[in-house]
């Protein structure tokens, strides 16, 4: 009889159709050979602790029942409760919401939050319903996955097409099947319900600051550097326009139906505005359009990849010119194209520190929430800009002392951190 019965690939998954669960396995592989006799738990991380799939139906506006897809995973409770996202998108998978789940994991750890890692979605494109259809459809999802969250179990937040509005029906569909408020189950919530003063702007936030922290080891001065920014949503276009009022120079902008370009400079409050009329950057004046191929060729000095998973590739990493490249997104960028930029000498600051802001802010939310008590604006700033500044800080030096990148510097701090509890835990979870 053969001693090893353990399978990383789940029979749920296909193996020929991994996505960025395949990225993130290759990520976990990298980082093994550091962690030393903790690698004896390391399957613990190649899968994840729990995956819900729930159905979602609602009556639409014409009468008609329609199904959706929703997920929650919940992929390491070790240090804490899980805790991570929600995300509306058409495209939306179990296998990406696994990757997410395992990436805020990771992000937790790297930060040192007391949290494990989680993350939600439905398969849908929320711009197709109307608002009395995402509200049917984002408490009916709440209810679903009421079995497996909770404030002290996972505490879900926003993502992509998600926001304050569907973060406040959410807490409200939870408390009320629990009978009590209870604002500490969702974080990203309006200020009113309890929500975090500074938590929208907080993850762009957080890409400003380790970008700038990063650039300063480079000897790159913000001052008149070039941006290029793919996705202009609350990560891109906040952190965007904090580079600019920095003194950087936004130069290039892609989202889901456009891509511009402006060497003088795009102004990105105006285009935050335009977006905030018209739902993209698409037909914003000021502003040469281009296709969203040439974004790739931007002549740039800072790329801030915000928008999705798996967008430099081994087929564009080659044409980036930028020598530091900022994952505002999760998963942005896969394996190959990583080592590509390696190879090429451009800096890549990973998603799980580069947009840990998001979460670091959304930990204070529920803090704040716990106590009733509630901190000013500068005070929440100033204690993320502490807290991102020293996790930099312990990702490169981690890089500089095993010469390796500084995903794997991060990975090597996280994984040990989140295994270091398993051990310490034993048994469970
Ligand atoms: P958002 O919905 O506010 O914005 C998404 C942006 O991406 C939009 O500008 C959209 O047009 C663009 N986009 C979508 N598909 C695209 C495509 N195919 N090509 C180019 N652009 C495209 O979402 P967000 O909250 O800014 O999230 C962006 C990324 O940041 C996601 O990967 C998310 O997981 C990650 N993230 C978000 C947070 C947060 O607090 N919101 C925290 C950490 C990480």
């Amino acid at each position: 009889m053969t001693a090893n019965t353990s399978h990383t690939i789940p029979s749920y998954l296909n193996p020929a159709q991994l996505g960025p669960w395949g990225d993130y396995l290759q990520q976990v592989d990298r980082v093994t050979p550091y962690l030393g006799s903790l690698s004896r738990w390391v399957e613990t991380l190649k899968r994840p602790k729990r995956a819900l799939i729930v159905d979602v139906p609602i009556e639409l506006d014409n009468g008609t029942m329609a199904h959706f897809e929703g997920y929650r995973v919940q992929h390491n409770t070790s240090r804490g409760p899980g805790k991570g996202g929600v995300r509306f998108h058409s495209e939306v998978t179990l296998s990406e919401v696994m990757a997410l789940s395992a990436w805020m994991s990771v992000k937790n750890a790297a930060v040192n939050l007391p949290y494990g890692g989680a993350k939600g979605g439905i398969r849908v494109d929320p711009q197709t319903l109307s608002r009395g259809e995402l509200e049917r459809l984002t408490r009916r999802y709440t209810s679903e996955i009421g079995v497996i969250i909770g404030p002290t179990k996972d505490i879900p937040a926003p993502d992509v097409n998600t926001n304050e509005q569907i973060m406040a029906w959410m807490m409200d569909t939870y408390s009320m099947n629990e009978g009590a408020t209870s604002t500490g189950v969702i974080t990203g919530k309006p200020i009113a319900l309890g929500g975090s003063l500074g938590r929208r702007e907080a993850t762009g936030r957080g890409v400003f600051t380790v970008g700038c922290e990063a650039a300063k080891r480079m000897a790159l001065p913000i001052e008149g550097v070039r941006i290029a920014v793919q996705g202009f949503g609350n990560v891109g276009g906040v952190a965007a326009q904090l580079f600019v009022k920095a003194g950087g120079r936004l130069v290039a902008v892609q989202d889901h139906a456009a891509s511009l370009y402006k060497d003088a400079g795009i102004d990105a409050s105006a285009l935050w505005e335009h977006v905030q009329l018209h739902g993209s950057i698409k037909g914003y004046a000021d502003a040469e359009s281009v296709t969203a191929d040439a974004f790739w060729d931007t002549p740039c000095d800072v790329m801030i990849p915000a928008a999705l998973e798996q967008q430099i590739t081994s087929a564009n990493a080659h044409r980036i010119q930028a020598r530091l490249v900022i994952e505002g997104a999760n998963g942005p960028t896969t394996p190959e194209a990583d080592d590509i930029l390696r190879e090429r000498n451009i800096l890549v600051v990973p998603d799980v520190i580069a947009n840990a802001g998001g979460v670091t802010v959304s930990y204070f939310e529920w803090v704040q929430d716990f106590s009733s008590f509630f901190w000013s604006e500068d005070d929440i700033n100033a204690r993320l800009v502490r807290l991102m500044t020293e996790a930099f800080d312990a990702v490169w030096q981690m890089a500089q002392e095993h010469k390796v990148s500084l995903r794997t510097a991060t990975f090597i701090i996280a994984c040990k951190r989140i295994l270091h509890a398993r051990e310490l835990r034993g048994l469970y979870p």
